[in-house]
């Protein structure tokens, strides 16, 4: 048994054989061949060695005419590593003898070189690592020549490992089989992460390497609340797991009562809370747990696995099917997001340094005009079927907030002209996610209509932390005292100036910090569809002027970790329940 730790991204728990996708999106398969399969399979070896040989000769040749002699021969050396005699002894010995299928034969040898080379001092040596995984990928793709597509076409429940999931593959997973998956890189505040609890997917990210560790197949348990990964489980862990497992369901099962009564607090006051959607799908989750509306309507996903722009029809069908299904309660309708790491696959972005702080949302909507009406329109045609607001997200500017909205004014005037109806008076507003929208945002309340504060944007442009960076993972971190103070400042200047302020992180879903911010004035929560309940039990729990108190003794600390402990210290004791 063998137990990694990584980051906790989506809860829940799973338990299935793995599907491991390596970091170039080949899917290694199962680790031992039938006892009488060793000809065939090793045939199957020798072809794909020979092709691999005839490539490299080919790509030798093709480079050494373009560049030079001198370039080809590093195709020399991978040649003279591929026919390696000792490595084709070491390979045929793991299949015939070991009963190793072919694949595995390949990855687990040159890795094992790889990582020989990867420890040697010199930088030269440690550089040839990359010249074994070049071959490595190269004869796995001559054995297996399939991709990861196969990731949406599965016949049996899986756990999938993968190097990496952009966001776009993680929603095009399978969700009847896949019971969760784990990654070797990304960050807590990933879209890879937001988009796994969306669709309800256990995950773990940020694993570092252990791919080598594992193959096709074998047992794995993923917990996703603790952020582990266990890998060949012995048979009392997954008794145990399977336990939890089943108490969670019980759990759950017991929450589903919240969904007729009130959101309200023990002394009455009501609370508004609001479902964060992406996929059509969580619209029904939302109706199911009454949600009052939609607090965070993201729209990336139309872009995500499109093959093709969507044109105007295309989101005008995703938003009035949203607007219909929530059948008169509030839809709040965010304005495209791409960029970072929401990177559609239409436009793969020009190689920017820093992708964070570059061409991304609302920036990118504004140098792409077209774009940015055909939404517009369509948003706008969908407000006149039910109770539609706009947010554009990530302004850090008057300057942008004011180009957006005379876009969207010069829409409707084209709209108005063409006779198309429309509501005349929907709502606008904006994301707060990046410091100078906190600093300046007195002045920003007198251009909009409501507010609703980014966390997940917020913290890492806070404290320059790159949300999808494990190697920084550490430094992330909601309950940072800096944090807390603009989240207190967004919420009093909204409340000043008298207009509705949101939350819509995913800070906002997490129980440890429901008390806090309530205590802070929030009034308005929105939250994955998944966490609804759990957060709607601990305002049900609470008095206003208890959690205010609680804020009080927060923001005199100075230690994210001290925050963290009183606040998880206080939700238990409130509704111990939840953490039973
Ligand atoms: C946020 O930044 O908190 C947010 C809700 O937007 P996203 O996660 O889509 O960037
Ligand atoms: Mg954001």
């Amino acid at each position: 048994m063998h137990k990694i730790q990584g980051i906790a991204v989506s809860p829940g728990v799973a338990i299935a054989e793995a599907l491991v996708i390596d970091s170039e999106g080949f899917r290694i398969p199962r680790r031992f061949i039938a006892r009488g399969a060793a000809t065939e399979e090793l045939a199957r070896l020798d072809v794909a060695i020979s092709a691999a040989g005839a490539e490299i000769e080919q790509h030798r040749d093709t480079v050494a005419q373009q560049l030079g002699q001198h370039y080809g021969a590093i195709f020399d050396a991978h040649l003279q590593m591929l026919r390696d005699s000792r490595l084709r002894a070491e390979l045929i010995e793991m299949v015939r003898d070991r009963h190793y299928s072919p694949e595995y034969a390949v990855s687990r040898t040159l890795r094992r070189y790889a990582k020989v080379f990867q420890s040697l001092d010199s930088t030269f040596l440690a550089e040839r690592a990359t010249d074994i995984f070049d071959i490595e990928k190269r004869l796995l793709r001559h054995l297996l020549g399939q991709r990861r597509e196969e990731v949406a076409h599965l016949s049996s429940p899986v756990i999938v490992l993968a190097h990496n999931l952009t966001p776009s593959e993680t929603a095009g997973l399978d969700r009847k089989f896949v019971r969760g998956f784990a990654t070797e890189v990304g960050g807590p505040g990933s879209h890879t992460a937001i988009v796994a609890e969306g669709m309800g997917i256990p995950a773990v990210v940020g694993v570092g390497s252990f791919l080598t560790d594992v193959s096709g197949g074998d047992l794995v348990i993923l917990d996703g609340e603790e952020g582990l990964i266990i890998l060949q489980p012995d048979e009392e862990t997954v008794a145990r797991y399977r336990h939890e497992a089943e108490q969670s369901r019980s759990q759950a099962a017991r929450l589903e009562s919240l969904n007729d009564l009130p959101t309200e607090t023990l002394d009455g006051v009501r609370i508004e809370l609001f479902g964060n959607i992406e996929f059509p799908a969580e619209v029904q989750q939302c109706q199911e747990r009454q949600a009052d509306g939609i607090g965070l309507y993201r729209t990336e996903f139309l872009y995500l696995n499109a093959e093709t722009e969507p044109d105007e029809a295309v989101h005008f069908d995703a938003y009035s099917n949203v607007i219909r299904a929530m059948q008169g309660k509030q839809v709040c309708i965010r304005t495209l997001d791409l960029g970072a790491d929401k990177v559609a696959r239409l436009s793969p972005p020009e190689d920017e340094r820093n992708p964070v702080l570059g061409l991304r949302s609302i920036r990118l909507s504004l140098r792409n005009l077209e774009m940015f009406r055909i939404q517009l329109r369509a948003i706008l045609r969908a407000s006149a079927l039910g109770s539609v607001r706009i947010m554009f997200p990530l302004i850090s500017t008057m300057m942008e907030l004011r180009q957006a909205r005379m876009v969207l004014t010069d829409v409707m005037e084209d709209l108005d002209e063409s006779g198309v109806a429309f509501d005349r008076n929907m709502p606008v507003g904006m994301m707060v996610e990046v410091p100078s929208a906190v600093l300046m945002l007195d002045r920003f309340v007198e251009e909009v209509d409501f507010i609703s504060i980014g966390t997940n944007d917020l913290i890492q442009y806070t404290l320059a932390v790159d949300r999808a960076n494990k190697d920084v993972a550490g430094l992330y971190n909601a309950a940072d005292p800096a944090v807390l103070r603009q989240i207190e400042s967004s919420i009093a200047v909204a409340r000043q100036a008298n207009i509705p302020v949101n939350c819509c992180g995913q800070m906002s879903g997490s129980t440890v910090y429901t008390m806090l911010l309530l205590g802070l004035g929030l009034r308005q929560f929105s939250v994955p569809p998944g966490a609804m309940h759990e957060v709607k039990r601990v305002i049900r729990c609470v008095t206003i002027e208890q959690c205010q108190a609680l804020a009080r003794r927060v923001m005199a600390l100075e230690n994210a970790r001290e925050i963290k402990s009183l606040l998880k210290e206080e939700v238990k004791r409130v509704a111990p329940e939840l953490f039973s």
